[in-house]
């Protein structure tokens, strides 16, 4: 039966003022309601236009958007072409909202709803070495998955999920609250428009069981502390069949006994004897691919930095390699035999009263010295 124009059915001019409006729906509604009319069925039927009529044009948003695209927003076919006025609801809510209740078959409405799954993260512990080096390891997430007896309906295998008696399966259900009508969840599905009368034993009803799932993550060289790696639909299973969610893998890289990173570049403090970081040779340091030889030039003062090129770590995001900085500490020689404190004091007075020995010393006095000059005492 195609639908009769609203004003029509009021028999109200298009420009009706809203005291008009109410006047005409007023007249009709207490000449076919059902009270008055008992088991006539034409009467009702005409009651139902007149109030689906009335509702809709005594709503200014509601008379706007159907003066602007008629009966057409409840064909739904047509759903969703909306978005052609504002005012915050979209085009099939403010049909739904008009033949939501009572009148049935119409409303568009969003339809059951599904919900992603949680997406989890995972903090991984590495060493600095596999952190560089990059590496491939196992881990077991506690995590909700697809319950496999009943392939995540809910419902004992051999049965099937029904349509919710509340919501007619729509997932949503309208609530009057005095003059509006609002468009909430339905409670008894939780939005799937489904019930489960026999529910399944493994998850008992839940479509979801928890488990330790077992992946393989790909660490990439290069990672630092804080990078995440993003493991697409690894997440928790959806609810009501929707998609799952990502699960985020995030490094946290363990202290190392002997380097620091920082950015790309690796530092370590290397202790040299006064006789080598004096006279000059060669040390051994270690880098995260061996031990390389670095040359150590005579006069070598503690603190001084080595630069090693390309010992560093390559960035996983691309980029030049970065370097190992090695910083030299030069150790003081304790426990000394007698002989050797006697060796050391005859090295110590051959050193004295010459300043070019002492390049720091020679310019810290230097400084003092100018220090106590500008004092001006
Ligand atoms: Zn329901
Ligand atoms: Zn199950």
């Amino acid at each position: 039966m195609a639908k009769r124009d609203f004003y029509e059915v009021l028999g109200v001019a298009k420009n009706v003022s809203e005291a008009e409006l109410k006047k005409a729906y007023r007249r009709l509604a207490m000449k076919h309601h059902p009270d008055r009319n008992p088991d006539n069925k034409e009467s009702e039927e005409k009651f139902k236009e007149a109030k689906e009529a009335f509702e809709t044009l005594n709503d200014p948003q509601k008379r706007a958007a159907y003066d602007q695209f008629g009966h057409a927003g409840v064909d739904p076919s047509m759903g969703g072409g909306g978005g052609g006025y504002g005012g915050g609801a979209s085009f099939s809510d403010i049909f739904s909202d008009i033949f939501g209740g009572g009148f049935g078959g119409g409303g568009g409405g969003s339809g059951p709803q599904t919900y992603r799954g949680a997406d989890l993260r995972y903090n991984l512990t590495l060493s600095l070495e596999d952190a560089v080096k990059g590496t491939t390891v196992k881990i077991r997430v506690p995590t909700l998955v697809k319950c496999e007896p009943c392939g995540g309906s809910g419902a004992k295998p051999g049965t099937s999920p029904e349509t919710c008696s509340t919501c007619a399966g729509h997932g949503q259900v309208r609530m009057q609250q005095g003059f509006f009508s609002v468009q909430q969840t339905c409670p008894d599905c939780r939005g799937s428009g489904q019930q489960i009368k026999h529910p399944c034993s493994s998850c008992h009803g839940q479509g979801r069981v928890q488990e330790n799932k077992t992946l393989s993550v790909k660490v990439p060289a290069g990672v630092d502390n804080g990078d995440r790696i993003r493991l697409s639909g690894e997440g928790e299973a959806g609810e009501n069949g929707g998609p799952p969610g990502d699960l985020y893998v995030q490094m946290v890289v363990k202290p190392h006994d002997i380097f620091e990173r920082h950015d790309n570049n690796l530092l370590c403090e290397v202790p040299i004897d006064m006789v080598t970081a004096t006279l000059g040779g060669e040390l051994d340091v270690p880098t995260l691919s061996g031990r390389v030889k670095l040359k150590i030039p005579p006069g070598s003062q503690s603190g001084k930095v080595f630069r090693l090129k390309g010992k560093g770590v390559k960035p996983v995001r691309g980029g030049a390699v970065g370097d190992l900085l090695c910083a030299i500490a030069v150790e003081i020689p304790v426990k000394l035999n007698g002989k050797q404190e006697e060796l050391l004091r005859e090295f110590g007075d051959s050193l004295k009263g010459n300043g070019k020995h002492s390049p720091k010393t020679a310019s810290w006095l230097g400084g003092v010295k100018k220090f106590f000059d500008d004092m001006k005492f």
